[in-house]
This record gives structure tokens, sequence and C-alpha cells, in this order.
């Protein structure tokens, strides 16, 4: 067993840096928990306090209900895997990974039985005689997992350990890491900057900015439900497209063309709009329909990807929408003269060219309304969802 609870979790540094801001949220069982946000957001602060590495300054954090606030790191059972993993060059692959069980002075014939069983799982036994200098990467980075294998944790915590490889051997590793999860069963907490990494491998993802949690959930939860414009746009590749939005009438206005907007929202109200690049498609029709909306643009610039066509298109923001207080997300996306880009992901069979016209619809049921001062999404309940 080995539930982690965060009551109300602070971290200040003794120089004032605030790094977490009362942390609320419970890592279940067995679970592989991914804690995903931009680099400096607090990720390794957050793991640091559950191993223990770092002091709690308010709050309390639980392992199976017990506080561990001012338990000693050794006597927690958890094992961390760094992004730098220091293996020692002078010793073979089998003394790398029995290094901390000849630490902790095991007897010799278990130390054996716990490197095996881990090198058999990591698919290192045909290596354990080699020094590290003959070993590929990726090879390295799982004697750096054995090591904390062996020590058969009741947390296994992973701070970025995919970010020194080659982009092919991290996916390589995502998968194994996956499986050796799933395989053990042991509760594993694992942090990376990167959102896709974060979205194909955890069982939930936790996303942060700034030393908070912003939303936790499955990726498909995370993804189609974005609670906040925070998660709206760091979760998906490309991003979420932000526009500035104005309610008049029952009418949700937006620049490329407006759409009839039923939800109770007060006349005259501004909010930030968020329509996925999947969600444009070509027009099926010249004329709109009262719950589509057909912009007509053309073609910027084209991302060809074989299996994916990225068509990118630029609006200009009229004078007066320019300079409405927009939050942060969407006004680090308008230019000085008002442009704003826009991407769409269209059928990478479709023989579109640079500089064409094209006419681009979207539904609203796939428009999401985030409040300008909360910054939160305003359309969230699935009845709110079903009725769009
Ligand atoms: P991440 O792992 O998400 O990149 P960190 O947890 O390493 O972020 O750091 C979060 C913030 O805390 C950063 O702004 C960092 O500069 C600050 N920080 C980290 N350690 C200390 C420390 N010992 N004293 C003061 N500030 C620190
Ligand atoms: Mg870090």
């Amino acid at each position: 067993m080995a539930k982690i609870e965060f009551n109300h979790v602070g971290k200040r540094f003794p120089d004032g840096t605030v790094t977490l801001k009362a942390a609320n949220f419970t890592i279940r069982d067995g679970e592989f928990f991914i804690l995903v946000g931009p680099s400096g957001c607090g990720k390794s602060t957050l793991l640091n306090m559950i191993v223990g590495l770092e002091e709690v300054s308010e709050g309390e954090i639980r392992v199976d209900g017990r506080v561990v606030n001012d338990l000693d790191p050794k006597n927690r059972n958890m094992a961390m895997v760094f992004q730098s993993y220091a293996i020692y060059p002078h010793m073979s692959v089998r003394d790398n990974i029995a290094f901390p069980l000849r630490l902790a002075k095991l007897p010799n014939t278990e130390i054996d039985r716990r490197v095996d069983e881990a090198a058999a799982i990591l698919e290192l036994t045909p290596l354990l005689d080699r020094k590290p200098a003959t070993l590929s990467g990726g090879q390295r980075q799982r004697v750096a997992m054995g090591r904390a294998l062996v020590r058969e944790p009741q947390v296994f915590l992973l701070d970025e350990p995919l970010s020194n490889l080659d982009a092919r051997l991290r996916v390589q590793m995502r998968n194994e890491i996956a499986r050796l999860q799933k395989r053990l069963g042991t509760t594993m907490v694992y942090v990376t900057h990167d959102q896709t990494e974060a979205m194909t491998l955890g069982d939930r993802v936790a996303v942060m900015n700034r030393g908070e949690l912003q939303q936790i959930g499955i990726p498909q939860a995370l993804y189609h439900h974005p609670a906040n414009l925070f998660v709206a746009g760091f979760i998906g590749s490309p991003a979420m497209n932000l526009l500035p939005a104005a309610i008049a009438g029952p009418k949700l206005h937006l620049p490329i063309g407006a759409v009839d907007w039923p939800e109770t929202i007060k006349d005259g109200a501004y909010g930030v709009a968020g329509i996925r690049p999947e969600h444009f498609r070509l027009a099926a029709s010249v004329s709109a329909m009262p719950d589509t909306i057909i912009w007509n643009t053309s073609v910027e610039r084209l991302e060809w990807l074989g299996a994916e066509l990225y068509v990118y298109c630029e609006i200009r923001l009229p004078e007066e929408w320019r300079n409405h207080p927009w939050p942060e997300a969407l006004r680090e996306r308008i230019g000085s003269d008002g442009a704003l880009s826009l991407i769409a992901r269209l059928d990478p069979s479709l023989p579109i060219r640079q500089g064409e016209k094209l006419a681009l619809q979207c539904d609203r049921r796939n428009i999401q309304l985030f409040s300008i001062e909360t910054t939160k999404n305003l359309g969230l309940s699935d009845e709110a969802q079903a009725r769009r």
C-alpha cells in the first residue's frame, strides 16, 4: 500500500521564494501519477518533499495515513530516479545495480536474487558484466532504473528521467517504463515538462504552473475539458487556438464570426474562446448555420507532416479588441499590430497551397469559453456540454 496525500501543503524557501501553494490532492495506491508543468514551476520541489529531501513548510504529507513530514528519507521506503543519473563508470552493471543493497548490508544471496530479478525485468541480464562505457544511453538509463528497482520501494519517484535521451530512445524508454509500472503495480510519480510524455504515460496527470496545481485528471479530461486557460494552452500540440470573444444578444461574437450562444452569460461580457486545431474543417456550404461559424481566410503557411496537415491562418483584430485587458495567455499571442495566428488541422491529402483562400467551419459545440477574470472554463458541466 502506498497512498500519498497532500493536505494544504506549501513550500517556502529560506529566501522567501514560494514554490508550492496549498496543494490538496491524493496519489492513489498503485497509480502511475504524472506531474507536468513548465520548467521552474515547482515539480522537483514537490517530488523532493515526497521523498524527504526538502522540508514541508506548511500542511502535511501522509503516506498510507501516516504523516511523514519529519520522517527521515531513508525510512520512507521510496526510490528516486533523476535526469542526471550517476552510475559509476568503474563498476560493472551488476555492481552498479547492487550498490544500494551493499550499502544497506543485505546478505549476498539476497543481493544476487534482487539484482537478477531487476536485470530480467529491465532486459539487462546479458549486460550484467559490462562496464557503463560500453552501454548505450538507454541501457545506462535502465541501469539507473535497476538501482531504484532492487530496493523494492513502495513508491518510485522519477524526475525527468528521459530528458537526456534522444527522441527515438525517449519514446522507447517511455513504453518500457509504462510497462514496468503496470507489471510492478507500485505507486509511481513521474515528473516531466513535456506534455506529450505526460499525456501518453500515466493513469492521471496533474498540471502545475507557478507553484499551483491547475487540474488533475485522466489525459482525456485535460484535453477535452481543460479547467482553465493555462491547461487549455499547455495541453495539446499544436496548442488550442485562443480568440477574444464577446457576448451580445444571445450570440457569441468572435473575430472569425458569430454563433448562437444559449448559455446564460450576461450580455456585454467578454471572454476568451478556445478552439482545437482539429475542430476546424473545410466548410461544407457557403452560408453558416446558427450553430456554426464559417471563417473566410487564406493560408499563411503550411506544415505537412505526412499523417497531418497544419494550416496557419492569420486574423487582424479590430482596434477596440486589441487593447482590451485580455488574460496573459491570450495577450501574449497577439502581435503589436493586432495579428493573431490560428491553426487548423486538416486532411493531409487535401491539395491546399500557401496563399490559397479557404472557408473553414467550426461548430458551436467545439468552442470552449473561458472567463477573462478567473480564466476558468465557463462551460464545464456535462449538462452544459450536452446542451450545445
Ligand atoms: P521544476 O522542477 O518545475 O523546474 P523546481 O522545483 O526545481 O522547478 O523549482 C521551482 C522554483 O523554486 C524555481 O523558481 C527555483 O528557482 C526555486 N528554488 C528551487 N530550489 C530553491 C532553493 N533552495 N532556494 C530558493 N529557491 C529555490
Ligand atoms: Mg525539475
